[in-house]
């Protein structure tokens, strides 16, 4: 049986979980179920969220982020998208930088006149 620590990012309590794989997963440590369920995907098919920045006409930068997650093996692909980004100005707080990056959008997390 397969055996590994993860620490649980879902909440800031932080539980270190062990997780054994074998026919099932089995995931202990976890004080509550949203622990198990990220230990679970986290095993099989990790997701994140990806914050960063993505340059604006006048020059700067501006705040974005993906609204939801994607697969953590995408994520490198993901900042290509998110580099080859210039908005217009102005922007405002969840304005879609980017329609469907892995299924799902990249949105604007700061105003910028
Ligand atoms: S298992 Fe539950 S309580 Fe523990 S860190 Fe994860 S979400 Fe928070």
């Amino acid at each position: 049986m397969n055996k590994r620590e993860l620490t649980c990012i879902v909440c800031p309590r932080g539980c270190q979980m062990t997780v054994e794989m074998g026919d099932e997963i089995t995931v202990s440590g976890n004080l509550c179920p949203r622990g198990k369920v990220y230990a679970q995907n986290e095993c099989v098919n990790p997701q994140r969220t990806v914050t960063s920045t993505v340059r604006t006409s006048d020059g700067g930068v501006v705040a974005v982020k993906t609204e939801g997650t994607i697969p953590k093996a995408k994520m490198m692909e993901c900042m290509e998208i998110i580099n080859s980004i210039v908005l217009d100005l102005p922007v405002k707080v969840g304005d879609v930088a980017y329609e469907d990056a892995f299924g799902t959008r990249i949105v604007v997390t700061q105003n910028k006149e």
